[in-house]
């Protein structure tokens, strides 16, 4: 699905986009600002991308701060969540960051 995003082939709401990245809002957010940092390639959860390109995950975490700071969330505070495994929530198979802020955060998270 995601690879569709990257293609064009699926419409997305895009904020951002690297060589290696791009960024885009989710279609259900849970958070004022909801975005997505997906890589280009293909990897199907963060580890699996670190292992494999572990300059293109930099980039997804360097991408999330630019996204924080292009959504003023900086002083607020802002969360980075990568969902590992359908137990821990994931859903989609291709590796992404979520970046949640514009509300108070609950710590644990549920
Ligand atoms: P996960 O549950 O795998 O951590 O996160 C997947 C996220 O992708 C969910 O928050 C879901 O709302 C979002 N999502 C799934 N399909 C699409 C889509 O086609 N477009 C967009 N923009 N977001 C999607």
């Amino acid at each position: 699905m995601f690879c569709k995003i990257v293609s064009g082939d699926v419409p997305a709401t895009i904020v951002r986009e690297t060589e290696t990245t791009v960024a885009f809002r989710d279609i259900n957010p849970q958070a004022p600002t909801h975005v997505l940092v997906i890589p280009r390639l293909h990897h199907p959860d963060a580890a699996s991308l670190a292992a494999a390109a572990p300059e293109v995950a930099a980039d997804i975490l360097r991408e999330a701060g630019n996204v924080a700071a292009d959504e003023k969330l900086v002083e607020t505070g802002y969360r980075v969540v990568f969902n590992t495994g359908s137990g821990a929530g994931q859903t989609v198979f291709h590796a992404h960051a979520h970046i949640l802020g514009g509300r108070g955060m609950q710590w644990p998270p549920g």
